[in-house]
């Protein structure tokens, strides 16, 4: 998504599924709704030079010379959305806990972090044990990451590349393990699995893992007359004024938000499982079927997503929801 700012890529909202995530904090609740522009399809904004998948780059400079204006390009950049998915427990945590619990799969094996952000993923796979671990990051944040890895002693084990995944040339044929968090909202908003399924077919060895390694979206339907009206209805009158053409925009929007359990009406449906290690770019065009069962007498609203991500690869059941 082009003009994406730091608030539109929240994921605090995950639930382990592995019992070994620890802690296991409850959702935490979002301060503020998050609006989704449906721009699915920019080709002008394609045209600039990208970071795919999230966020256009204006150029590269150094963190320290940027204005909000090249944040504004470069959203990545900035250490604020860093801090939101460094600080959902849930999320690092159960990466921490695919890596730190299964040590002997880590063990003297390259590694490849795609879109490595702060190097965070690239130090836990560091610490598992990993012979060097190559993280690629196309944001400024890279500068960071670097000199974090350096604080933390782990520059011997660790080489960060500045740029895009598919421009970056690795002093290596092939990877052992590709391990990478490019889940955006509703699954695939970002597309940033496209850049993981590049890097894979590129520098995955024959038999190579990757972390995670199946993901999957569902979707349920709600009530809540009083959301509906607070978001949608209330451009019908804003102080006196009909503003209601807003609000045929809005109804097309989706919207990230949490949900109260109270609300949802049906059963779950599955949209679409993915097999990371098969995936294609061109199975992440679909429509999907669905049918849900109302399970009780009420209205429904809307409909919501939520997905839940596995690594299989792992000594036990490891993974998290963001149910
Ligand atoms: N691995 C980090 C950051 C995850 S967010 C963590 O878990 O905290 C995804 C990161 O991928 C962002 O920092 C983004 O700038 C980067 N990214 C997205 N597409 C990319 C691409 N094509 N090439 C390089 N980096 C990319």
């Amino acid at each position: 998504m082009a003009e994406a700012d730091s608030s539109e890529r929240q994921q605090p909202v995950t639930s382990a599924l592995s019992q070994s995530a620890q802690p296991s904090p409850l959702p935490k609740p979002v301060p503020t709704t998050h609006h989704v522009p449906c721009i699915p399809h920019t080709p002008h904004v394609a045209a600039l030079s990208t970071c795919p998948g999230r966020g256009k780059i204006a150029k590269f400079i150094s963190p320290e010379e940027m204005t909000s204006r090249d944040y504004y390009f470069d959203s990545y950049a900035h250490f604020g959305i860093h801090e939101e998915m460094l600080k959902d427990e849930v999320r690092t945590l159960t990466y921490r806990n695919a890596m730190y619990h299964n040590k002997h799969v880590f063990k003297d094996k390259i590694v490849l972090d795609v879109g490595s952000g702060t190097g965070i993923l690239s130090m836990f796979a560091a610490n598992a044990g990993a012979k060097h671990v190559y993280g690629i990051e196309c944001s400024s944040i890279s500068e960071y990451s670097e000199k974090i890895i350096k604080s933390n002693h782990l520059h011997n084990v660790i080489t960060i590349f500045k740029g895009k995944v598919e421009e970056v040339e690795l002093p290596v044929e092939k990877v052992d393990i590709i391990i990478s968090e490019w889940m955006g909202y509703c699954l695939f908003y970002e597309s940033m699995l496209n850049t993981v399924i590049f890097a894979r077919d590129k520098w995955l060895k024959p038999g190579g893992l990757m972390f995670p390694d199946r993901a999957a979206l569902y979707v349920v339907a709600i009530e809540d007359r009083q959301y509906k009206d607070f978001k949608i209805h209330w451009w019908e009158n804003v102080y006196g004024f009909d503003m209601s053409c807003i609000r045929n925009v809005a109804i097309k929007e989706p919207l990230v938000d949490v949900v109260d359990p109270k609300q949802v009406v049906t059963n779950s449906c599955l949209l679409k499982e993915v097999d990371i290690y098969t995936v294609k770019p061109e199975d992440l065009s679909f429509t999907s079927a669905f049918c849900l069962q109302i399970q009780r007498n009420d209205y429904v609203h809307a409909l919501v997503t939520y997905f839940n991500i596995e690594f299989t690869k792992c000594h036990k059941k490891t993974g998290f929801s963001t149910g």
